[in-house]
């Protein structure tokens, strides 16, 4: 085998292994449904996506999201349904999923795709809100600059 354009070994296999990493990501997302749920554990009332959205707090520690008919407080969910299997995970705002990225980082610089997968609750809050990881790496940069 060659190695064309100047790719040493150790530079040809970290490409392909992130390329390799980007078609797995890229096959899992493709067939992964992800949906919110929170029903009030008083009420039983099923809160949408924007009742959640609307009772979440500006705050990085309390994650809960607030029942808009009888305002009991408590944790929306995301039901995972992807080819590796099924999760539940707690469901955060944009600021909080940042938060915790930039605490487990603890100061390194990138977020890798290999990184977030590493993190399910991660990974899937951060697809859920940017829909790719290339615009959630791009709204988190953003979110760093602006600390
Ligand atoms: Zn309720």
């Amino acid at each position: 085998m060659s190695f064309e354009f100047g790719f040493s070994l150790s530079q040809h296999h970290r490409l392909e292994q992130r390329l390799s990493l980007k078609q797995t990501l890229r096959l899992r997302l493709e067939h992964a449904v992800i949906t919110p749920r929170a029903i009030c554990s008083v009420c039983r009332y099923a809160l949408t996506e924007s009742d959640i959205k609307i009772g979440w707090l500006d705050d990085r520690f309390d994650i809960t999201t607030e029942c808009p008919t009888c305002h009991a407080r408590f944790i929306a969910e995301l039901d995972i349904d992807e080819p590796n299997g099924n999760a539940l995970v707690h469901f955060l705002c944009p600021q909080q999923l940042f938060h915790r990225v930039n605490q487990i980082l603890k100061g390194r610089q990138r977020v890798g795709i290999g990184f977030l997968q590493t993190h399910p609750e991660l990974f899937w809050n951060w697809i859920r809100h940017f829909g790719t990881y290339d615009l959630g790496r791009k709204a988190f940069v953003e979110w760093r600059a602006s600390l």
